[in-house]
C-alpha cells in the first residue's frame, strides 16, 4: 500500500506512521527524519539544509523531490510506503504523482490526522528527540528514562532547535500557506480520508489502520 499521512507539525505523523508502516509491512518514509539524519551526519545535504529546517522553513522543493525520488526507487519501498512530511508543497504532491505514474503505479490513500492548533502545541512543547537513534518521547504523555535517558539507546534525549516556541509559530503559518492547499488537492483527487488524531496513540493507530485498510 502506497500512503501518504498529513497533518500539523506534531499531530502525531511520525508517532503513528511507524507503527502503520509495521503493520502493513511497508518502510515508513519521512522526509523530516532523512534531514535530520543527514545534519547530524555533517553530510553537503545536511550542510545546506540545516539553517533552513531550524529556522522552521521549508526545503527548497527541487532538492527535497530528489530525495524521496531515490528513497522510492529503492526495491523495499516496490510493495509501497508510508510516506511522513511528504508531500508539503502542491509541486511536491504534483512530482509524487508524476513519479508514481511512470512506474504505473498510484497513491492509495492520504491520511489527514486531524489536530486542533492548541493540542498540537502542546504535544510540540513537551516533544523531545534521541540525538542517536531517533526516537521520540513526550514529557507529559511518553517519557523518557531517569535523567532523560532514551529508552531504546541510552543516549540523552533533546529539544529538536524547531520546536522551541518562536520556531513553532513559524512551522505553523509555514503549513497553513504551503501544505494545507494539499487537502482540497487530495480531496478533490476522492483520495483523502480524514482522521481524528485526538486521543490514545492506540486509540489513534486503530482509526489510522482501519483508514487505511478501509474500503
Ligand atoms: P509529527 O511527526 O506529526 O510532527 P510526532 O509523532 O513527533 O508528530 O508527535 C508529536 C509529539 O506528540 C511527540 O512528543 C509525541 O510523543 C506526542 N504524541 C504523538 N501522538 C500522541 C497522542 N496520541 N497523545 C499524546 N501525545 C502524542
Ligand atoms: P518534520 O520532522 O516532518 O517535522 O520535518 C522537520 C523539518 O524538515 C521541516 O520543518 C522542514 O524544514 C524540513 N522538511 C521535512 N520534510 C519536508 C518537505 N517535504 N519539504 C520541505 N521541507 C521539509
Amino acid at each position: 500500500m502506497r500512503i501518504v499521512l498529513l497533518g500539523l507539525p506534531g499531530a502525531g505523523k511520525g508517532t503513528q506512521a511507524a507503527r502503520l508502516a509495521e503493520v502493513l509491512g511497508v518502510p515508513h518514509v519521512a522526509t523530516g527524519d532523512m534531514f535530520r539524519e543527514a545534519m547530524a551526519a555533517g553530510t553537503p545535504v545536511g550542510l545546506q539544509v540545516k539553517a533552513v529546517v531550524e529556522a522552521g522553513a521549508y526545503v527548497p522543493d527541487g532538492l527535497t523531490i530528489a530525495l524521496v525520488e531515490e528513497r522510492l526507487r529503492q526495491p523495499d519501498c516496490a510493495p509501497g510506503f508510508v510516506l511522513d512530511g511528504f508531500p508539503r508543497t502542491v509541486g511536491q504532491a504534483e512530482a509524487l504523482d508524476r513519479l508514481l505514474g511512470r512506474a504505473a503505479a498510484r497513491l492509495d490513500r492520504v491520511l489527514l490526522l486531524d489536530v486542533p492548533e492548541a493540542v498540537v502545541l502542546a504535544r510540540l512543547t513537551g516533544r523531545r528527540t534521541c540525538p542517536a537513534c531517533g526516537a521520540t518521547y513526550h514529557m507529559a504523555s511518553a517519557p523518557p528514562g531517569p535523567g532523560g535517558a532514551c529508552l531504546r539507546c541510552g543516549a540523552t534525549v533533546v529539544q529538536r532547535a524547531d520546536d522551541r516556541e518562536d520556531v513553532q509559530r513559524r512551522r505553523l503559518e509555514t503549513y497553513r500557506t504551503l501544505t494545507e492547499p494539499l487537502v482540497p488537492f487530495y480531496a478533490a483527487a476522492g483520495r483523502l480520508v480524514r482522521v481524528s488524531g485526538e486521543g490514545a496513540v492506540d486509540e489513534v493507530a486503530a482509526r489510522l489502520r482501519a483508514a487505511a485498510v478501509g474500503a
